[in-house]
């Protein structure tokens, strides 16, 4: 049943509007049916009803954009992402992705830079077709070679990068709408030592929960990849379980943060965000260690950002 909603909702994020005869055809289960399950959404602000359908409530979620001014605005995220300055990434590290039109997704090409990334670097792959991939669970590397640049919905883009099925995840299971992911200096200052994930998992400042969550998922330390990948599905699936909604900030051990958001701005927030809280944690251990805020400090902020995002999600300025 909860399956069943959140598949209408994957569905609802990838076109504008759906009419229940459509939906009954695609999911093989009756109109009545679906229009229960519509109702519920509705109640809980999900979607929106139409006279022989439903829209995705929040406007935010909808493919509006042509796919050319999503991928310009995917470049600007990951140029962002990859300033030197900022330290996020150098060289081919980290790796961007957005939900595209028609069950696709746009995310970076094997090997390209960050920072000076066009839109070229970009490939644009078929989402059912990464996950029928991710479904086998054990591939030989010539067979991923193989099975990546089949995704492709135009064979002449580059090959698209081995992360490929770690941001099809976050798209699907972590409800993204855009991704980010970098190898930031002060983060992994924390993820590689001794200490791993844990400093991270009690929040120190308000402004570090209402932009990365209550807390972040952690993935253990595995090869790139589809073991990677494997990996990620199964710290979201436990992170949704335990918190009833998808992480915004998933750190990688001995690797880096993934963003997860529904706007680029939102991904470049949260990064900027993580990046913050290490240096701040850093910081803390030189002076005999963090302070951190109590259960019920992270409990009022989170439920009064919880509140006030649904409240706006209602009015459809989310
Ligand atoms: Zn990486």
């Amino acid at each position: 049943m909860a399956e069943r909603l959140k598949e209408i909702l994957n569905i609802l994020r990838r076109q504008e509007y759906i009419t229940v005869a459509e939906l009954s055809e695609r999911l093989g289960v009756a109109e009545a049916t679906l229009h229960n399950d519509l109702n519920q959404l509705a109640e809980a602000g999900q979607v929106l009803r139409t006279h022989d359908g439903a829209q995705i409530a929040d406007k935010r979620l909808r493919q509006e954009h042509p796919d050319e001014q999503l991928l310009a605005a995917l470049v600007n995220l990951s140029r962002e992402l990859g300033r030197e300055e900022r330290q996020f990434a150098i060289l081919g590290e980290g790796n961007t992705s957005a939900m595209g039109s028609n069950g696709t997704f746009w995310v970076k090409a094997s090997g390209s830079q960050l920072g000076n990334i066009t839109a070229k670097d970009f490939c644009r792959v078929s989402l059912s077709a990464v996950e029928n991939m991710l479904a086998s669970e054990q591939l030989t590397d010539a067979e991923i070679n193989a099975g990546l640049r089949a995704t492709l919905v135009d064979s002449r883009q580059p090959q698209p990068s081995v992360e490929t099925f770690l941001h099809a995840l976050c798209l699907t299971e972590g409800e993204a709408a855009w991704v980010g992911h970098t190898h930031i200096v002060s983060v992994n200052q924390i993820l590689c030592s001794h200490q791993g994930a844990d400093p991270f998992l009690r929040p120190l400042f308000p402004d570090g929960v209402v932009v990365c969550g209550p807390a972040p998922a952690v993935v253990p330390y595995v090869d790139p990849g589809l073991p990677l990948a494997l990996a990620v599905r199964q710290a979201l699936r436990e992170y949704k379980s335990r918190y009833q909604r998808p992480p915004k900030l998933l750190l990688m051990i001995n690797h880096g943060p993934v963003a997860l958001g529904q706007t680029a701005d939102e991904v470049l927030n949260i990064m900027l965000m993580a990046d913050k809280w290490a240096k701040i944690l850093q910081g803390t251990y030189a002076l005999g260690g963090p302070n951190f805020l109590t259960p019920e400090d992270v409990e009022r902020i989170d439920s009064r950002m919880d509140e006030h995002y649904r409240r706006r999600r209602l009015v459809g300025q989310a």
